[in-house]
């Protein structure tokens, strides 16, 4: 039957007869992209603000072929005709949506790894809980009538930039003694522990396990480090904290890997299996890379608070193949599977169904 179109043959103009380059921003998981792409035998093209970084030169295996330095990466919809001109396929990371934004770079007229629809149901907190409640995944409650809240809460401001700036409260009363003037949300504060799981959907794929028409597979979890909240405890108890002016944040540092009970595989895949599923329905389906983020409680009960519908920065961790990974192919990164999902997609003419 075949995955969705995703691209028109305006968007995949650029590459017809030639190989396309690996694009994509020079932050956030470029060295594994371009790690993998040249690995697969692809030309890569890093976008660079300002001069291209220096650390490239310290590892000589995932430097970019070429470099696009532009002065603000935001106005890289100007560059969009040298970009087509190389072959570029865009892969986005973080860095877009922190650099570019959803609105922009769902209109760039250049080739995109995967189904550039999803950005808008990622980036926009209420479309994301429509999709993944819709999908029958167990969230965080939302209160939207603080006199419901009946335990631990936490409070993010829309918009708050890599999680500075969230409440933590153990109860209502708590939460009133502070002062809340920004929009924002209530969500129930889940105590287990984190996990950061890894996705990858093929709709290429008409082996393995099975979904949709493609295949799902898991390619790794990790943690995030969190600073401050990770080793606040160090220091004394939240309120003595707080009294001395001292707030918990949520800054991402970076990552640590993980693996699951053996045992709560089946129900991870069910999740990853449930969200790809309702994302064919709603938007013509998930391609590539997602991350599920939640929180496994003592009653081995998952909760999903984020979904990222990209590569995440935490499959750094496996550059070189995760416990997971290597029962799929030895030393397999997500960085790579994208390229082999490319050049799978070339070879069988089938460039539309994972690019957009
Ligand atoms: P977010 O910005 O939604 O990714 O959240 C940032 C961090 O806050 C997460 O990595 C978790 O450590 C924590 N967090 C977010 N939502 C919850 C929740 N509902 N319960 C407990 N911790 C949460």
């Amino acid at each position: 039957m075949g995955a969705p179109r995703l691209a028109s043959d305006k968007v995949l103009e650029p590459l017809k007869g030639r190989d396309p380059t690996i694009a994509t921003i020079c932050s956030h998981s470029s060295l594994q992209i371009f790690h993998g792409a040249r690995l697969e035998g692809f030309r890569t093209l890093g976008i660079a603000r300002g001069r291209p970084p220096r650390f490239y030169d310290a590892f000589p295996l995932a430097k970019p072929d070429l470099f696009l330095a532009l002065p603000k990466v935001a106005e890289i919809g100007e560059h969009a005709e040298r970009l087509r001109k190389e072959g570029a396929v865009l892969v986005p990371t973080g860095s877009f949506v922190e650099y570019v934004g959803p609105e922009r770079f769902s209109k760039l007229p250049v080739p995109v790894f995967g189904n550039r629809k999803v950005m808008e149901w990622e980036s926009d907190r209420e479309k994301e809980r429509l999709w993944l409640e819709g999908a029958g995944v167990r969230m965080p409650r939302k209160f939207t009538d603080p006199s419901e809240i009946d335990g631990p809460v936490i409070v993010k401001y829309y918009g708050a930039k890599g999680g500075r700036g969230f409440i933590l409260a153990k109860n209502r009363r708590e939460l009133e003694s502070h002062k809340i003037d920004e929009p924002h949300v209530i969500q129930e504060y889940v105590i287990g522990t984190r996990y950061y799981i890894h996705f990858f959907y093929s709709p290429l794929n008409d082996r393995g396990y099975r979904v949709g028409d493609g295949s799902l597979e898991l390619l790794g979890m990790d943690r995030r480090d969190e600073a401050n909240i990770d080793e606040l405890y160090k220091l004394g108890s939240q309120e003595e904290l707080l009294r001395a002016g001292i707030h918990p944040t949520f800054v991402v540092t970076g990552n640590v890997p993980v693996v699951i009970r053996e045992s709560l595989l089946p129900e991870v895949f069910e999740i990853g299996e449930k969200i790809v599923e309702r994302s064919i329905d709603l938007f013509g389906g998930m391609v590539g890379p997602f991350c599920v983020e939640g929180i496994m409680t003592e009653k081995l009960e998952f909760y999903v608070f984020e979904i990222s519908t990209r590569i995440v920065a935490g499959t750094n961790v496996y550059i070189n193949g995760s416990p997971y990974s290597d029962m799929v192919a030895p030393g397999l990164s997500t960085g790579r599977r994208i390229a082999i999902e490319l050049k799978r997609a070339i070879s069988e003419g089938r460039l539309a169904e994972v690019l957009s």
